[in-house]
C-alpha cells in the first residue's frame, strides 16, 4: 500500500500538546515509557510463542537496543518483541480508543503540575516521545509477516504510514531531537536513566560498550555490546536487593502509570501452590475503575513468562484497584482467561493474594493513617462492594469500612465500626447508622433527633453503594447494626423512668388523633404512632426493620428499577406545637390538609420527591393565608 496521510484523532492531537507542557519538567520519562512497551512487546510475543514456536524465526533472544547519533542527532529505541501490523499501528498509535476520554479531558485544569498527575494516569506511554523529539519514525514488523510499516509524525495533528521493507521483526523508534535536547545525546545520561527508571525491566537493555581510550588518550570506540541493566524479573529478587525507587519504578511500568504506588506487598508463597505475588496498591483510582472494559488489572506470569494481565479473575471485583504480578510456579504455561475461571489452582493462588492484599490495608490503616485516608477516599467505595461479594472475608473487609458520623463534623469518612464500638455508651448493644441521598440530608435527619439529645453517635451514610454494602452488614464484632430510620425506636436503657412513663401518657392522649390521621391518609401509610425519635421536626417517616429503606427505594427506582412500593410508618412528635395543634383540630375542615402537609414534609425531609407538589404547594399556601387571616 502507498503512503498515506491520517489526521490524529483530535484528542490525541490536543493530549500531546498538553502533555509536552504538562512532562516536561521530567522529561527524561519518555525513554522509560519507550521502554516500558518494549519490553510489553516481548511479553507478547513471548505468550505468542508457547503455542507457536515459528515466531520466533530462529531469533528467541529477547531484547532491547538503545544507540544515539550525535550527528544525526537520534535517539534509537529497537526490540525484538511482537511488532504491529498496518492497522494496529493506526489503532495503538493513532487513537485513544480508551473509555473515560471525555472525563479525562473535563478533568484537565491548565496547570501544569495537577495535569501531570492525570496525564500520567490516563495513559499516554508512547506519545511522551514528543518531549523530546521534533518527529518520531516508528518502523515495525509484526511477528510471523512479511511486511514492516512505517509510521512518522511530527507531532503536529497528522501521521504518515507506509509499508517499508525490514530485515527482522519487532518495533524501531527513531526520536529526532528537538533542537536543545542534545543532552540526551550522551553514553553517561542514557545509561544513567535506564538505571533509574528501567533497571527491573527483565529483559537486557542492550547499549554500545563504553569506549575505552588508547595511550594517547584517544577514544577507542567499541561495536560490542552490554546489557545496561540488571535484566531479571524483579519480583524474583530478595526484598532486601529491591530499592524502594525500584519496587515503584516497577509499578510505574506494570501499573501504566506516572505516579507512584501507596504502598506493596511482595511475597513468595510456598504451600499448596508456588507463586509470588508483588502486589500494588495505586495512589489514584484509574479513569476506567467503574467501566466494564477496563484496559488493566494484575499481570498473571507462569515461571516467569508472563501469560496475561486480568482485571476479573486474578482479583476480586472489588479489589479491581490493585495492580501488579503473580508468578506461578505451578501453573501450566497454556492457562487461558476460560481456564483461569474455573481452575482450583488459581481460586487457591487468588484468595491466597486476597489475603495478602487485605493484610497490607490493615497494615496502611492501623500504621500509615495519612495514606490510608487517601486510599479510602480513592477506593472506599470499591472496597465497600466487598462486604457482599466476599463472605469469607466478610469481617476483615467491614474492618477496614470508614464511615462519616456524627461524632465528627463535616462529610470526611474517617470513622471505623472499631472506633465506634469502643466509644459506644454505657448500656447502648447497636452500632446506629442512617442512609441517605446525600451527606447533608443524613446529617440533618429528623430521625437523628432523639440521637443528638442522648449523646448516642449515629454513622451517616450517603454513597450509593452503602445501601448494598449495610445490607450484608448486619452485625460487626457481635453487636447488631441498627437503621436510625427502621423498627420502632428501642433506646429504653437510655429514658429515665419519669421519661417513660410521661411517653406512655403521651401516647394515650394521643390516641384519638392518631387514629384521625390514619383514617385521613389511608393507605398512604401503613401506619401512624407516637414517637420518641424526634425532638424539633413534628413527624418523620420509618419503616419495618426487614423492609427496605425509603433511600434505597429511590435509589432503585432512579436506575429504572422496577421495585414495589413500601408503605412508611408516620412517627409523630407528641411535644411538637403542630402535633398538639393538629389535635385540637381533630373533626375540623383543615384536618385532612394538615396531615397530608405533616407526610409530606416528612418525606421532603428525607430527600423524596412528592407525588403531587402542586397539592402540597396549594396546601401549604392555603395553611398560611389561615394564619395571616
Ligand atoms: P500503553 O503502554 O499504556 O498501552 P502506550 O501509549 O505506551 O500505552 O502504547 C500504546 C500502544 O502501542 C501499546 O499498548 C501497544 O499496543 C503499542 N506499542 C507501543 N510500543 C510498542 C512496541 N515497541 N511494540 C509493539 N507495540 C507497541
Ligand atoms: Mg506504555
Amino acid at each position: 500500500m502507498s503512503k498515506e496521510t491520517l489526521g490524529f484523532q483530535t484528542e490525541v492531537k490536543q493530549l500531546l500538546q498538553l502533555m509536552i507542557h504538562a512532562l516536561y519538567s521530567n522529561k527524561e520519562i519518555f525513554l522509560r515509557e519507550l521502554i516500558s512497551n518494549a519490553s510489553d512487546a516481548c511479553d507478547k510475543l513471548r505468550f505468542e510463542a508457547i503455542n507457536n514456536g515459528t515466531l520466533y524465526d530462529g531469533d528467541g533472544e529477547l531484547k532491547i537496543l538503545l544507540s544515539f547519533d550525535k550527528d544525526a542527532r537520534t535517539i534509537t529505541l529497537a526490540d525484538n518483541g511482537i511488532g504491529m501490523r498496518r492497522d494496529e499501528v493506526i489503532a495503538n498509535i493513532g487513537t485513544i480508543a480508551r473509555s473515560g476520554t471525555k472525563e479525562f479531558f473535563s478533568q484537565l485544569t491548565g496547570d501544569s503540575a495537577k495535569d501531570s498527575h492525570l496525564i500520567g494516569q490516563f495513559g499516554v506511554g508512547f506519545y511522551s516521545a514528543f518531549i523530546v523529539a521534533d518527529k518520531v519514525t516508528l518502523t515495525t514488523r509484526r511477528a510471523g509477516e512479511t511486511e514492516a510499516v512505517r509510521w512518522e509524525s511530527t507531532g503536529d495533528g497528522e501521521f504518515t504510514i507506509e509499508n517499508v521493507e525490514k530485515a527482522s521483526r519487532g518495533t524501531e523508534i527513531v526520536l529526532h531531537l528537538k533542537d536543545g535536547e542534545d543532552e540526551f545525546l550522551n553514553d553517561w545520561r542514557l545509561r544513567s536513566i535506564i538505571t533509574k527508571y528501567s533497571d527491573h525491566i527483565s529483559l537486557p537493555i542492550l547499549m554500545k560498550k563504553r569506549a575505552e581510550y588508547d595511550d594517547e588518550g584517544k577514544e577507542v570506540p567499541s561495536d560490542e555490546l552490554e546489557a545496561v541493566n540488571q535484566a531479571n524479573a524483579l519480583w524474583t529478587r530478595n526484598k532486601g536487593d529491591i530499592s524502594e525507587e525500584q519496587y515503584q519504578e516497577f509499578y510505574k511500568h506494570v501499573a501504566h502509570d506516572f505516579d507512584e504506588p501507596l504502598a506493596w506487598s511482595h511475597a513468595r508463597i510456598e504451600g499448596r501452590q508456588e507463586y509470588t505475588e508483588l502486589l500494588y496498591i495505586p495512589k489514584r483510582a484509574p479513569f476506567d475503575l467503574y467501566d466494564r472494559d477496563r484496559r488493566h488489572g494484575v499481570k498473571l506470569y507462569v515461571k516467569r513468562v508472563f501469560i496475561l494481565e486480568d482485571h476479573d479473575k486474578l482479583m476480586p471485583q472489588y479489589l479491581r484497584f490493585v495492580r501488579g504480578v503473580i508468578d506461578s510456579n505451578d501453573l501450566p504455561l497454556n492457562v487461558s482467561r476460560e481456564i483461569l475461571q474455573q481452575s482450583k489452582d488459581v481460586d487457591t493462588i487468588k484468595s491466597g493474594c486476597v489475603k495478602k492484599v487485605l493484610g497490607l490495608l490493615e497494615d496502611l490503616s492501623e500504621n500509615r493513617q495519612d495514606d490510608y485516608a487517601v486510599f479510602w477516599k480513592e477506593f472506599g467505595k470499591v472496597l465497600k462492594e466487598g462486604v457482599g461479594e466476599d463472605i469469607a472475608n466478610k469481617e476483615r473487609i467491614a474492618g477496614l469500612l470508614r464511615f462519616a458520623s456524627t461524632h465528627n463534623e463535616g462529610d470526611a469518612q474517617d470513622v471505623s465500626l472499631a472506633d465506634y464500638i469502643a466509644r459506644m455508651k454505657e448500656g447502648q448493644d447497636k452500632v446506629y447508622y442512617i442512609t441517605a441521598e446525600t451527606h447533608a440530608a443524613a446529617r440533618n435527619s429528623p430521625h437523628l433527633e432523639v440521637f443528638k439529645k442522648k449523646g448516642i453517635e449515629v454513622l451517616l451514610l450517603s454513597d450509593r453503594v452503602d445501601e448494598w454494602t449495610i445490607s450484608s452488614l448486619t452485625e460487626f464484632k457481635e453487636k447488631k447494626l441498627q437503621s436510625v430510620a427502621k423498627g420502632e425506636l428501642d433506646l429504653s436503657n437510655f429514658a429515665e423512668e419519669a421519661e417513660k412513663q410521661q411517653q406512655e401518657a403521651a401516647a394515650e392522649e394521643l390516641k384519638d388523633v392518631v387514629e384521625a390521621i390514619k383514617a385521613a391518609l389511608g393507605d398512604k401509610v401503613k401506619e401512624v404512632r407516637v414517637t420518641s425519635r424526634l425532638t424539633d421536626s413534628p413527624a418523620c417517616l420509618v419503616v419495618e426493620n426487614f423492609d427496605m429503606s425509603g433511600n434505597l427505594e429511590r435509589l432503585l427506582k432512579s436506575v429504572g428499577q422496577d421495585v414495589q412500593t413500601v408503605k412508611p410508618i408516620l412517627e409523630i412528635n407528641p411535644d411538637h406545637l403542630l402535633v398538639k395543634k393538629l389535635k385540637a383540630e381533630t373533626g375540623g375542615a383543615r384536618f385532612g390538609d394538615w396531615t397530608q402537609i405533616l407526610l409530606d414534609q416528612a418525606l421532603l425531609a428525607e430527600g423524596a420527591q412528592l407525588e403531587d407538589p402542586a397539592g402540597f404547594v396549594k396546601r401549604l399556601n392555603g395553611l398560611m393565608l389561615d394564619m395571616a387571616a
